[in-house]
């Protein structure tokens, strides 16, 4: 449906292993004063006065993304947001990544670049460095592997394990976008097999084509939470879906938590969009994942510091852990929440 390899022609091998990794990094500089030593050595070589915090992720063509509806060039942005997500998660400030690569020989060294675009985009914007990495072929396909390395005071550093009885539950942005994102693409992906000439239909649909697509890690609500003056008794990254990291956050902290449906935020494009697929705006939000918002618990002493903020939701409060986790529907209903599959819908994994 999108043309990655539009003008692409250059084999990766004209290039060799060394020519195209400098290639593609030729235009990675350095911002952090924690980057001693970037791309060119054995190793990187990085001074954090403060505590480190990694994480990793790895993504696998056919298994996390399909090329045919997710262009190279917003592949390269999502991976990277996929690990800044984590490291804000620990109300951390991320200052680094490293890019894992290994492809076929079906890419070309455009489509690489196109990548590569997608990282170096990211990676301004976020401010972090591109310190290293490793590329080499493989049999079949693209498998990205991004590490992202950032810093924290050992004090601001939050858990997922802090959360007590009668904390808010409070989240950021809206939820559901990025899964009726991918509908709209996979139906659009069908439409084109069957006629490649037809057009995809997604300017009606751009902000949740644009959540899914383009993710935004929220380096900006870590910010947001230290100028208010709150710190999170614990936070989670929403890659899941609400239930699966709302149970993380109370199996971590040993508590239980009700959610209230009337308050999940929804945008109204995904909203309207429920209805066009006939799917449960609730279920979508509960079950569908990749909006990469961060989801939190703050003591109820710090209300105020917050309730007035638009990004910012309560969507419900911390319980004794023998009391479960409950969603409390418009009806005023308690229905236990599972991780997966809550209302009969299916996990695709
Ligand atoms: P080595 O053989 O010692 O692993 P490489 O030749 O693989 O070294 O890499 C040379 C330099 O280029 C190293 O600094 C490495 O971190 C960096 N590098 C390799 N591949 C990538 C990549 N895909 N993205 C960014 N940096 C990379
Ligand atoms: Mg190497």
């Amino acid at each position: 449906m999108f043309q990655n390899t539009k003008d692409s022609k250059t084999k990766l091998s004209e290039l060799g292993e060394f020519g195209l990794i400098d290639h593609l990094t030729q235009f990675f500089k350095v911002k952090q004063i924690s980057t001693v030593k970037s791309i060119g050595d054995d190793a990187a070589v990085l001074n954090h006065d403060k505590f480190t915090v990694v994480t990793t992720d790895l993504l696998v063509e056919g298994v996390h993304f399909d090329l045919a509806y997710m262009p190279l060039k917003h592949l390269g942005y999502k991976a990277v947001m996929v690990n800044l997500s984590d490291i804000y998660a620990m109300n951390a400030q991320a200052e680094q990544i490293t890019v894992s690569i290994a492809c076929s020989n079906r890419f070309t060294v455009e489509a690489l670049e196109e990548l590569y675009s997608g990282i170096t985009a990211a990676a301004e914007l976020y401010n972090v460095d591109v310190v290293g990495g490793d590329t080499t072929s493989a049999v079949k396909g693209i498998t990205i592997s991004i590490t992202a390395l950032g810093q924290a005071k050992k004090e601001d550093i939050t858990y997922r394990s802090g959360a007590k009885p009668n904390d808010l539950l409070v989240v950021s942005g809206d939820l559901g976008g990025a899964f009726l994102g991918l509908k709209v693409l996979q139906r659009e992906n069908e439409v084109f097999k069957v006629n490649p000439n037809a057009q995809p239909e997604l300017e009606k649909y751009t902000y949740i084509v644009e959540r899914q697509l383009k993710p935004e890690a929220r380096k900006d609500i870590v910010e947001l939470l230290k100028a208010l003056g709150v710190k999170p008794t614990s936070m989670i990254d929403i890659s899941d879906g609400l239930s699966s990291e709302l149970m993380h956050l109370c199996k971590n902290s040993k508590v239980g938590a009700n959610l209230f449906e009337d308050k999940l935020p929804l945008d109204p494009m995904s909203i309207s969009t429920c209805e066009e697929f006939e799917l449960d705006s609730t279920t979508v939000v509960l079950n569908g994942g990749e909006d990469y918002e961060l989801l939190f618990t703050i003591d109820q002493s710090d209300f105020d510091k917050i309730k007035a903020n638009p990004n910012l939701t309560v969507i419900g409060h911390m319980a004794e852990q023998s009391e479960g986790i409950h969603l409390i529907s418009r009806m005023n209903t308690k229905i236990p929440i599972k991780a997966r599959g809550w209302n009969g819908m299916e996990d695709e994994d």
